[in-house]
């Protein structure tokens, strides 16, 4: 190791944000910063990760499919990377000592046993896997205070929060308003949006992300999420976190002061940004993404989200509000109602009935250990399930 080396570990380097963490490194590193790619992790692309492995020589890999495992291993003839597989190996990975700064950026709740692991091992983590924070956002805050560990946020809403809460002090802020695009079903009618195939909800106006987040951002659970990152984030109330629909998703966030100022972030839809930011807090570092045109600003529009089409937010609300286990069944059963009508088993506009009846029926729980909370996602998975099933008899 070089002194002054930053070592660091990506978790999920394959997919949306990873590629785009990569480009980020890429454009630090041809700005003089000293950075290794000490450890990347996938799910299933061998390919790509083959060819990661190819361009930054880490010093171990692991990829979580075990037959992605054996395809990963025939494409690599020699070289020093150890290439390891599954969940065990990436969670040694996680726990070891050797690298500065984690990537969280696997989708979903697999994200969180790596997250926890690398916070609990002393290391700070760079996050876009919001998930970790909504079902385990009390753990979280615990690990951290017990190991001196900090949290770069990823996602552009806090990110645009960070930079303009620079310089102030807490007290100072009355309110936070994330910005949310409205996602491909904003102009569409409930009766349109009951309709809404898989296909139609991928098509996201502005972002191109992995599937799940696309179709969180469809129903607004995406957003649900976010306002519960960011209680998590900057010890906020839920009466201090508002959203506003911005279609062109230029204006990242407000942040509302108590003399009645207000500042905002922007930029161009470009999640670059913000990894940088977190990759480099508090430097800026010179970079040739792309600029706004400000004379193209013009046409900026805010509107408050109709609650009748996009129910999955002021059930997000109601989860944190209610406390407890409820914002992890949340998590949870939004993922499994998520995976059920991504296979075309149910409509887009069951998604949020299914969550909804889910967190009706739980009976809150101690979440102590992240064990807990594993276990809480592997009976909530199994409930939507049996409920889907029930709901086909
Ligand atoms: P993608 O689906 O594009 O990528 C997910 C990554 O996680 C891939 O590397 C995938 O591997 C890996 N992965 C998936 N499942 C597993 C598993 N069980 N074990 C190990 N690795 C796994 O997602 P995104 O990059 O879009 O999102 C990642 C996170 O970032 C999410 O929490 C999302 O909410 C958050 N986020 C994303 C934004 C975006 O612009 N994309 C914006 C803000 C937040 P493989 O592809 O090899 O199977
Ligand atoms: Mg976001």
């Amino acid at each position: 190791m070089r002194k002054g080396e930053k070592r660091i570990c990506i978790f999920g380097s394959t997919g949306s944000i990873g590629r785009n963490t990569l480009a980020v490194i890429d454009n630090l590193i041809s700005n003089g910063k000293d950075l290794k790619l000490q450890y990347l992790t996938a799910g299933k692309n061998a390919r790509l990760l083959s060819e990661q492995i190819g361009k930054y020589n880490p010093e171990a890999v692991v990829i979580e499919d075990e037959a992605s495992y054996k395809e990963l291993k025939s494409f690599i003839s020699a070289g020093s990377t150890e290439i390891l597989c599954g969940t065990d190996e990436l969670l040694n990975i996680a726990a070891c000592g050797s690298y500065d700064l984690a990537v969280s950026s696997v989708s979903g709740f697999s994200g969180l046993a790596p997250t926890l692991s690398a916070l609990k091992s002393g290391k700070n983590v760079a996050l876009a896997n919001k998930e970790t924070l909504v079902s385990a956002g009390h753990l979280v805050e615990k690990i951290m205070s017990e190991n001196g560990t900090s949290i770069y946020p990823i996602d552009s809403e806090h990110s645009a929060i960070l930079q303009c809460i620079a310089g102030e002090s807490k007290e100072s802020v009355s309110k936070v308003v994330l910005t949310a695009s409205g996602g491909p079903f904003l102009y569409s009618t409930r009766e349109e949006m009951e309709a809404g195939t898989p296909e139609r909800a991928l098509e996201h106006p502005n972002w191109r992300m992995g599937k799940k987040i696309t179709i969180d951002s469809a129903t607004m659970m995406n957003k649900g999420l976010e306002v519960i990152e960011a209680k998590w984030l900057y010890g906020l109330d839920l009466e201090q976190i508002e959203v506003i629909i911005h279609p062109q998703s230029i204006v990242h966030s407000f942040v509302e002061f108590h003399d009645g100022s207000v500042k905002a972030q922007l930029g161009v839809p470009d999640m670059k940004i913000p990894i940088q930011y977190a990759l480099t807090y508090p430097e800026r570092i010179t970079s040739d993404y792309p600029r706004i045109d400000f004379t193209a600003l013009s046409g900026l529009e805010f509107m408050n989200p109709d609650p009748d089409k996009f129910k999955c937010l002021s059930i997000a609300y109601d989860a944190m509000r209610s406390g407890q286990s409820y914002p992890a069944v949340l998590n949870s059963s939004n993922e499994a109602a998520v995976r059920l009508f991504l296979n075309g088993k149910i409509g887009f506009m069951q998604i949020p009935d299914i969550i909804r009846q889910q967190l009706d029926d739980h009976v809150p729980e101690g979440l102590n250990e992240p064990e807990d909370i594993i276990e809480l996602d592997r009976r909530v998975n199994e409930d939507v399930e049996r409920r889907f099933r029930k709901i086909e008899a």
